[in-house]
């Protein structure tokens, strides 16, 4: 089976000054998940390193970079999905660690459990070895002038419009030469949501899914919208009923359209290794692998 990836840094009004350190980013995450692919390892071990990599890059709501609540503190959402047994590891409303994402994959690696939420979650993470931080060391520049600027904003909850607002949930979904697929997704969320806020994120089905037998999926976008179509399920149904992946990835942005008003992207990779993204936003940032084995990063929407 010839290995393939698709990674994601968000969809939403991307500012143009921004598009370089989209591309660059988004870029360096699926060349991170390709090494290993390429090199024969796991659809897992993939999307979690491309995953890590766009945590590590202050231009994503995503690890460090992730938006601020309400109260000025960062609560980081993520999950992982192995398509080959189904399980999966999910943390949601997490705080003070650098890659919520490795958390995830511990979860799934050594836990019953599939989702650890708030201080349980750290204190897995501090049992692990993670390395704990301070949300100052999540926390950058441009975010504090959003969260300023939000805080001037009277009613912000009542107002919240998606498409202006700029956000960078990271995701990926890949397949293996072994056939194997799986997906990944991580996130700060919504600006100055409200303290225990959780999106559609770390919620399997709506954040991500993966199934070998139709392919794995990754959703950004407004996250109470996401999880009222169940958006990333919704896609790898699709596939199961014969649509190919382009066809999938379209029809469930358009059930979320039509049935709820949403907003946002998914990337998707269907069991055979055909990658496809759809969005309804004005951009989404994507990177994936081409049929030639290079790396093709573009702000879709430009
Ligand atoms: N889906 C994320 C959330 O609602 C945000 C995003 O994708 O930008 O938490």
């Amino acid at each position: 089976m010839k290995p393939t990836l698709i990674v994601h840094g968000g969809a939403w009004r991307i500012a143009e000054e921004t598009h370089p350190d989209h591309i660059y980013g988004t870029r360096a995450a699926a060349e991170a998940g390709w090494q290993i692919l390429r090199q024969g390892g796991s659809a897992l071990d993939a999307v979690e390193k491309a995953v890590s990599v766009m945590e590590d890059d202050p231009t994503f709501d995503a690890g460090i970079g992730s938006v601020l609540n309400s109260e000025g503190d960062i609560e980081m959402d993520a999950i992982i999905m192995d398509g080959r047994t189904l399980e999966l590891g999910a943390v949601a409303a997490v705080r003070g660690i650098m890659h919520p994402i490795q958390l995830a994959r511990l979860i799934v690696e050594d836990t019953e459990h599939s989702l650890l939420v708030g201080e349980g979650a750290r204190r897995f993470a501090e049992r692990k070895g993670m390395r704990l931080c301070a949300a100052a060391e999540l926390t950058v520049g441009r975010e504090v002038e959003r969260f300023r600027r939000l805080q001037q904003t009277p009613d912000y909850h009542m107002v919240v419009d998606f498409t202006p607002d700029p956000k960078g949930t990271v995701g990926a979904a890949a397949v293996d030469m072994q056939g194997n697929v799986a997906a990944a997704t991580s996130t700060g969320g919504t600006a100055f949501k409200l303290p225990g806020r959780v999106g559609d994120s770390p919620l399997v089905g709506s954040g991500a899914y993966a199934d070998n037998l139709t392919g794995a999926a990754s959703a950004t976008g407004h996250g109470e919208k996401i999880m009222r179509v169940v958006l990333c399920k919704t896609a790898t149904d699709a596939l199961a009923h014969g649509m190919n992946a382009q066809q999938a990835a379209d029809y469930a942005i358009k059930v979320m359209q039509d049935r709820v008003g949403g907003y946002g992207g998914l990337i998707l990779v269907d069991h055979q290794g055909q990658i496809a993204f759809s969005y309804n936003t004005p951009h989404m940032a994507v990177a994936w692998v081409d049929d030639q084995g290079e790396i093709q990063a573009r702000i879709q929407g430009e």
